[in-house]
């Protein structure tokens, strides 16, 4: 209700691990602070055949990476939020407000978008459904309006015969941010040929990039080393990387032709 009468003015409020310092940095100043802490009904993670794994946007981070249900569904996602910051942040900072906050250099949005999940956004007009291929818009830019709210993160099961993989190559602390975050989803026929390839980076543009044509390079053929080596350079040339503290626009190239070959072959041994 505060929200769609004054959305502009009023700022939500999750775990407050972003928030807070945009806050002291004077980087926000709205009026009001709304928190979510009470809204218990948005801490679940579910698994609803049919559909995948449900889980409110209120799980926190390490909430997600230990739980068993989650490990058991969908253990790369898992093993991806196991890989934000470090123990403290993942102990107060929610699944909403990382998505929410939608900084390039977030680790879950790439393995998310790569196994095509959905969230959904509530406000007092009605509930709907965002893929977060398109939920992303720019630097801590997304769809969700000033009065709405994310709810809920929607993964779909994957489909037999597919393995997921995550790759986070930090350039300082362990405990940084990603330089470059490669996911990769790829689904195998029986004969050992490529399905379908989805290879999406994080933390290189102001959105997750997908390499869709990359990808597509690999639909109906054996992956073999040269293959896996071309697919690696078209995402590498089929991006320009901006530079920042973490990397500049040519060492992320390098660095993306690596993790895509990597991200590729871990996934082909489903490790
Ligand atoms: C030291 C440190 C290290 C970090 N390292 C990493 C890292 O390695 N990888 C990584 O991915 N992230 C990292 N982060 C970012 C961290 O994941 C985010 O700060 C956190 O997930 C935000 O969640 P929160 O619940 O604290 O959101 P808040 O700080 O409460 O909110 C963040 C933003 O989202 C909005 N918001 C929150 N919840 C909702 C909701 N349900 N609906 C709509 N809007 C909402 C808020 O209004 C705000 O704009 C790091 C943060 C810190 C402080």
């Amino acid at each position: 209700m505060l929200l769609s009468k004054d959305g502009d003015q009023t700022k939500i409020i999750a775990g407050g691990t972003a928030l807070v310092i945009m806050l002291k940095n004077r980087l926000i100043s709205p009026s009001v602070l709304l928190s979510l802490g009470g809204l218990n009904d948005l801490r679940y993670i579910r698994h609803q055949p049919g559909t995948g794994l449900r889980i409110g946007g209120l799980v926190t981070i390490r909430e997600a990476e230990t739980s068993s249900l989650l490990r058991d569904k969908q253990p790369t996602l898992a093993e991806t939020f196991g890989k934000v910051g470090n123990v403290r942040v993942r102990n107060a900072a929610t699944v909403g407000g990382n998505l929410s906050e939608a900084d390039y250099a977030s680790d879950p949005p790439s393995i998310l978008v790569a196994l095509r999940a959905k969230v959904k956004a509530y406000s007092v007009k009605g509930e709907r459904e965002i893929p977060l291929a398109e939920f992303f818009q720019g630097f801590y830019e997304t769809a969700l309006a000033p009065d709405e709210i994310l709810t809920e993160l929607i993964v779909p099961d994957l489909n037999p015969g597919s393995r997921s993989i995550y790759l986070k190559y930090v350039s300082r602390s362990s405990e940084d941010r990603p330089c470059v975050g490669m996911a990769a989803v790829l689904e195998t026929e029986s004969d050992g040929s490529c399905k379908e390839l989805r290879l999406v980076a994080g933390a290189v543009t102001e959105t997750p990039q997908s390499f869709e044509s990359a990808g597509a390079m690999a639909c109906g053929k054996r992956l073999t080393d040269p293959l896996i080596e071309e697919i690696a350079e078209a995402c590498s040339s089929g991006v320009e990387p901006f530079s920042d503290l973490r990397g500049s626009a040519w060492y992320r190239k390098q660095i993306i032709r690596v993790m895509a070959r990597r991200a590729i072959q871990q996934a082909m041994a489903g490790q």
